[in-house]
């Protein structure tokens, strides 16, 4: 039975809300975490980054994910637009610790995962109702309305006011902060293979990132339990979609076509559902907290899948953000700079990830060249796809990948929607 007044309620069980509600709810604070959907549920982005692994130790995540039957991912491997591979990236190679490996997860049972540990840390977690609008007095967010499934309605309280919706963002969009990224504009279609073509040993879980030919558009191949893998195309909104005519399966059909190394590891696989069509998934909200509320994980910002950093970045907010509330609760301080306090420290990792996204879209950029000429910056480049984003050796190799491709400058927020 839902009350009429919490500490904090959190907006959505994805991984930031329950990183969020579970960190919250552990400090002893009273925290309702609403879901619309009843898990398990299907959700896209299965790769996660090795850096996860030090907010799954805090959450005390890390025993159930060894146990679990996710693939292990030791690697990153890169195909060029010639169809030849990159070595692959193993992150054991620069650092031994177990934290270098990490998973290919299924969402629906890794988010039901997530949300059950967010119940044993104390969290009160309800499924299967929706927040239809948070209600403001003034500027101060203090509460919710819900409709659960009977369509019931019902108003309820609390002093912090966590939006984890993921790309719905609700606050955002509400208090229209929502700014979008004018040169990531992309889309993306994508399914469940059963029997693609995996590789050998430590490699049968590698993440795989393989150009099409003509470098417009590039596909991701995730190995998943069970024979399962994800693949995605993802390619510029106008190349890969407005200026197309056909339907999403002729249009990845094609793609394909100009993937060979892609094409042939597919040739025997069978797709598990119709293909999902996605676009528009690099934004950022203007601010990150205001009077009474905080945004976390994809309801305050996205950039490009490319380098998996979506799950990370959900918990490395989710975390620094429970850790602002409870501050707040104890100082009795709502402000927008007591709960917004996290996200300079966050920022310059953010950033950092969507350098190494545009060296990635540049055409005439190759990391394998940068690195050639570059071997200074191999860390850097490594310890960014682990997710190492706040490391000292990171912010330095932007200076001469800056020289050969166009990096942006670092922003706090985009142009308005
Ligand atoms: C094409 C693509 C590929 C991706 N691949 C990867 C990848 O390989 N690795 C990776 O790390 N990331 C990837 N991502 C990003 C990843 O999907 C997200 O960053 C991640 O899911 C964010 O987690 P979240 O908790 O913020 O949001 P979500 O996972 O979206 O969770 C939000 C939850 O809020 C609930 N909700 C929404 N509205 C309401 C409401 N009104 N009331 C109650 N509940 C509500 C939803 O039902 C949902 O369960 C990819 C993204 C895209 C677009």
């Amino acid at each position: 039975m839902i009350s009429t007044h919490y500490d904090v309620i959190v907006i959505g069980g994805g991984p930031a809300g329950s990183t969020t509600a579970a960190l919250v709810a552990e400090y002893g604070h009273r925290v309702l975490l609403l879901e619309r959907e009843a898990f398990p549920r299907f959700q896209i982005g299965e790769s996660l980054m090795p850096g996860t692994y030090w907010s799954f130790k805090r959450l005390g995540m890390l025993d159930k994910l060894k146990k679990s039957a996710f693939v292990k991912k030791y690697s990153v491997q890169f195909f060029g637009s010639s169809g030849k591979g990159s070595a692959p990236f193993y992150f054991f190679k620069h650092d031994s610790h177990e934290s270098s490996i990490t998973y290919q997860v299924l969402r629906s049972e890794f988010d039901l995962m997530m949300l059950d540990n967010a119940r044993e840390k104390g969290a009160e977690v309800v499924q299967g109702t929706s927040v239809h609008q948070v209600h403001f007095k003034g500027d101060r967010a203090t509460g919710v309305q819900i409709k659960n499934r009977n369509g019931q309605r019902k108003d309820v309280f609390a002093r912090v006011i966590v939006d984890a919706t993921g790309r719905s963002a609700l606050i955002s969009r509400k208090l229209k902060t929502k700014t979008v990224e004018p040169k990531l504009k992309k889309a993306s279609i994508f399914t469940h293979f059963k029997g693609g073509v995996r590789d050998k040993g430590i490699d049968e879980g590698a993440t795989l990132i393989l150009h099409t030919q003509d470098k417009d558009s590039w596909f991701w191949y995730i190995p998943l339990p069970d024979d399962v893998v994800s693949v995605g195309v993802v390619g510029g909104l106008d190349t890969l979609l407005q200026k197309r005519s056909g339907t999403p399966h002729e249009i990845f059909d094609e793609e394909l076509e100009k993937c060979p190394p892609m094409r042939e590891r597919l040739a025997s696989a069978n797709p598990l559902f119709p293909l999902k069509v996605t676009q528009d998934f690099s934004y950022r909200s203007r601010a990150a907290a205001g009077e009474g509320w905080v945004l976390v994980g994809d309801a305050f910002g996205f950039i490009d899948p490319v380098y998996s950093s979506g799950v990370f970045l959900a918990l490395k907010s989710g975390e620094m953000a429970a850790d602002a509330i409870h501050e707040a609760i104890e100082k009795r301080d709502f402000s927008a700079e007591q709960l917004g306090k996290w996200a300079p420290e966050f920022l310059p990792g953010m950033e950092a990830i969507r350098k190494l996204v545009y060296a990635f879209y540049s055409k005439n950029f190759s990391f394998a060249k940068f690195l050639n000429a570059h071997p200074e910056c191999i860390d850097g480049v490594i310890n960014i796809l682990k997710g190492n984003v706040y490391r000292e050796d990171v912010t330095p190799i932007f200076e001469p990948m800056g020289r050969m491709c166009d990096l942006p400058e670092d922003v706090e927020h985009y142009a308005d929607a």
